[in-house]
């Protein structure tokens, strides 16, 4: 059985750490609680790693030597994979590109520092400076919370603010794969994740973006696409990777 989580996880013990988006998740052994309950070897994956998984042999990533894949919801995380591995960094931790830095005064992040990509790209933050750019244009807010999938749902219907809003979060993305692209020398960049299914309003703005923050011979590599398979990217991932540990 494979079932992925979001991080921090250790996938060798099996053991979810402290996932900020699963309150009162610290230390759970839940490969080990699984395996017991279920008699059946289980294979426990980081969620982003599972779904560049499903993309790389199942969707917009196949036949691909090397990708990465960005997810952009609540949070924003990316998996590599480099020539067909997982690439997972000495500790298990690579691929945090929404705390990669865009500005040293920006706005506070949910990891305690400032001006990370994710203040600028996850749906909490869409819907936040949404809110905001409401208030500074005098117009009513919406009855209810906003969320990053209204504001979507509002720039695919040409509302001016919502659709900068988008214009300005797929910037941020455009900026964190220049920076990848530059980095890693890797081309390709599957996008995943509840924002993402806004599709070329987030991923346009993201492509203009690339040659502004990378080498021209870089950018001109660069190809950014939609995720394939949506939700089922993570669910074939980690089957396949269950598959492999057996
Ligand atoms: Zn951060």
């Amino acid at each position: 059985v494979g079932i992925c989580c979001p991080g921090p996880l250790d996938h060798q013990t099996g053991i979810v750490i402290d996932p900020p988006n699963l309150p009162g998740w610290r230390h759970v052994p839940l490969r080990g609680m699984l395996a017991e309950r279920l008699g059946r070897p289980v294979c426990l994956e980081h969620d982003a790693k599972a779904a560049a998984w499903g993309e790389f042999h199942f969707g917009a990533g196949r036949g691909q030597k090397s990708m990465v894949y960005v997810v952009v919801g609540t949070g924003v995380g990316a998996a590599i994979i480099v020539d067909g591995q997982l690439y997972r960094g000495g500790n298990n931790s690579a691929g945090e590109v929404g705390h990669i830095t865009l500005e040293r005064d920006g706005e506070p992040c949910s990891c305690g520092r400032r001006g990370c990509v994710e203040t600028r790209l996850s749906g909490p933050s869409l819907a936040r400076r949404y809110s905001e750019a409401l208030g500074r244009a005098g117009r009513d807010a919406p009855a209810g919370a906003v969320t990053g999938e209204q504001v979507t749902h509002w720039a695919a219907q040409g509302d001016p603010l919502a659709s900068e809003i988008l214009e300005q979060a797929g910037r941020a993305l455009g900026m964190a794969i220049a920076s990848l692209a530059m980095i890693m020398d890797i081309d390709f960049y599957v996008v995943g994740g509840s924002v993402a299914k806004a599709g070329d309003l987030l991923l346009e703005p993201a492509r203009r973006a690339v040659p502004d923050h990378a080498f021209a011979s870089v950018a001109g590599r660069v190809r950014i696409l939609a995720s394939g398979l949506g939700e089922d990217a993570a669910i074939l991932g980690c089957g396949l990777l269950a598959r492999a540990a057996l």
